[in-house]
C-alpha cells in the first residue's frame, strides 16, 4: 500500500476537473421519480417493472449511452405471486394497518375467511400430532423463527401467523410460488391474546411473467473490447394490495441512479472511458435475484473480457463507511480502493466481507467476473423493505462513491 502512493498521487493530480464529474440533482431527480407512484413500487401489479425499465431505458438514451443490440430492454421470463387487489386483516375485530401492522407472506395464497386462532411455542412442535387433534382449520400463531422449521408446516393449519418483537419488513423471496396456506408477518404485541383473525387476501399468480433488464453501454477509447460492468438492480417489491405501493428509494433507486448519473458523465465526448462501460439495471432482485442470473448466462459480452464488475444496491447514505461483499475473494481490488480512501479520505471506513450471495453480483462471481457489490452505511437512512422507503434519500457520499469508481476505473 506504501508503494501505491506516489503513483497513486500522481494519476491523481494528472485527473483533477474543473466541473463536478457527478450531479446530485440529477441522482435526486432520477430517485424520486423511480420512488414515485406512477412506477407502483416497480413490481408486477399494474406492470410497475416494465414501466420503470422503459423510463431507465430512456434515460440512458439522453445520456447518450448506446443500447446492447437492437435495444435497451433485454427481456426475461420468471414466475411470481402478486398482491393487486385487496389484502386486509382484523384481529378481534380491529382493523390491522396493511405493510404497516403486518406483511402478507410473498407466497400466501387466496383467503376469504374467519379463524379461531391458536398460539404455538416452537418447543412444542414435536408434538404436531397431538396439536393437529384441536388446530383443524384454526390459525397458528408462532414465534418467526418457526418459519423455517419444517415441523411448522405439519400443523394441519388453515394459516400461519409469524411474530416479530420487531424490524418488520416485506420480502419477495418467497413469492415465487403460492403455498397451500396462507401467511402473514407481524408484531407479537398485535396478536398476543387475540382469539380471532378474518383475513381478505387476494393473489394473482403468474407462471410466466414477461419482465426486461435493462442494458447500455459506452466505447472505450482505448481498449473497446474490455469492459468496466456497473449493475444495480432497479426492481423492487411492488404492491400489497391496491391501497399500498413499496417506494424502494434507497433500495435500488438509489443503485440506478448512480449507474445513470455515470452514463451522463462517460457519454459526454470529453469524459470517454479509456475502457468500454456496460450498465446494467437488473429486474426481479427482490424475487431472487433472477435479472443478473439471467444476464450472467446470457451476457451481452464475454464474462472474461469483464476487466470488473460493480454491484451498486442501496448506496444513498454513507455517513458510516461503505460495506464491500466479495472484497476478500479480490485483494487486489480490495487494497487499491482503500488505498484510493487512504490518499482521497472518501469514507470514515471501509468494511471488506468475503463472498456472501445477497445481491446481484453474486452470479457473475459465480462464473469467476472478478465483482465486488458495494452499498453505504450510516444511521442517517435507515429505512429497508417498508413504506418508509420513500426518500428523501440524503445522498451523504454520494460525490465521493462516483469519484471513487472513477479513480478505481482509472488505475485498477
Ligand atoms: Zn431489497
Amino acid at each position: 500500500m506504501t508503494l501505491l502512493k506516489p503513483v497513486l498521487l500522481l494519476a491523481l493530480l494528472f485527473t483533477i476537473s474543473l466541473t463536478p464529474a457527478q450531479d446530485k440533482s440529477y441522482a435526486t431527480k432520477i430517485i424520486n421519480r423511480l420512488a414515485s407512484e406512477v412506477f407502483d413500487g416497480r413490481g408486477y401489479v399494474n406492470n410497475g417493472d416494465i414501466k420503470a425499465a422503459r423510463y431507465i431505458a430512456s434515460e440512458f438514451k439522453n445520456t447518450g449511452a448506446l443500447p446492447i443490440g437492437k435495444s435497451y430492454l433485454h427481456p426475461f421470463k420468471i414466475s411470481i405471486n402478486t398482491f393487486p387487489d385487496t389484502v386486509s386483516v382484523k384481529v378481534d375485530g380491529k382493523n390491522l394497518k396493511t405493510a404497516k401492522d403486518f406483511m402478507v407472506g410473498g407466497g400466501s395464497k387466496k383467503t376469504n375467511g374467519t379463524y379461531e386462532l391458536v398460539n404455538i411455542d416452537t418447543a412444542e412442535l414435536d408434538n404436531w400430532e397431538d396439536i393437529n387433534q384441536y388446530i383443524n382449520n384454526k390459525v397458528v400463531v408462532l414465534p418467526a423463527a418457526a418459519e423455517k422449521d419444517k415441523r411448522t408446516y405439519k400443523l394441519n393449519a388453515a394459516g400461519y401467523i409469524f411474530t416479530h418483537k420487531k424490524n418488520l419488513y416485506w420480502r419477495l423471496s418467497d413469492a415465487v410460488e403460492v403455498k397451500p396456506y396462507f401467511y402473514l408477518h407481524t408484531y407479537d404485541s398485535l396478536i398476543n391474546d387475540s382469539k380471532v383473525i378474518s383475513v381478505n387476501v387476494n393473489n394473482t399468480f403468474y407462471e410466466n411473467y414477461r419482465t426486461a433488464n435493462v442494458m447500455a453501454m459506452i466505447e472505450g477509447s482505448a481498449k473497446p473490447d474490455s469492459f468496466y460492468v456497473f449493475t444495480a438492480h432497479y426492481d423492487h417489491l411492488g404492491r400489497m394490495g391496491s391501497e399500498v405501493f413499496f417506494p424502494g428509494a434507497n433500495d435500488n433507486a438509489s443503485g440506478t441512479a448512480m449507474l445513470l448519473d455515470m452514463a451522463r458523465h462517460y457519454s459526454k465526448p470529453m469524459n470517454k472511458p479509456e475502457y468500454s462501460m456496460i450498465f446494467m439495471a437488473f429486474a426481479a432482485e427482490e424475487c431472487g435475484l433472477f435479472g443478473s442470473e439471467y444476464a450472467a448466462n446470457n451476457s451481452p459480452v464475454a464474462l472474461d473480457k469483464i476487466k470488473f464488475l460493480f454491484n451498486l444496491d442501496m448506496v444513498g447514505s454513507g455517513s458510516g463507511g461503505i460495506g464491500m461483499v466479495n472484497a476478500k475473494v479480490e485483494p487486489k481490488a480490495d487494497s487499491l480502493i482503500n488505498a484510493i480512501n487512504d490518499e482521497k479520505k472518501y469514507f470514515s471506513d471501509i468494511r471488506s466481507g468475503g463472498a456472501r450471495c445477497v445481491s446481484d453480483h453474486c452470479a457473475f462471481a459465480r462464473k469467476n467476473v472478478p465483482a465486488i457489490f458495494i452499498f453505504t452505511r450510516g444511521k442517517e437512512y435507515m429505512h429497508y423493505h417498508t413504506l418508509s422507503d420513500s426518500g428523501p434519500v440524503p445522498l451523504t457520499k454520494w460525490d465521493e462513491l462516483f469519484n471513487l469508481l472513477s479513480d478505481f476505473m482509472r488505475l485498477y
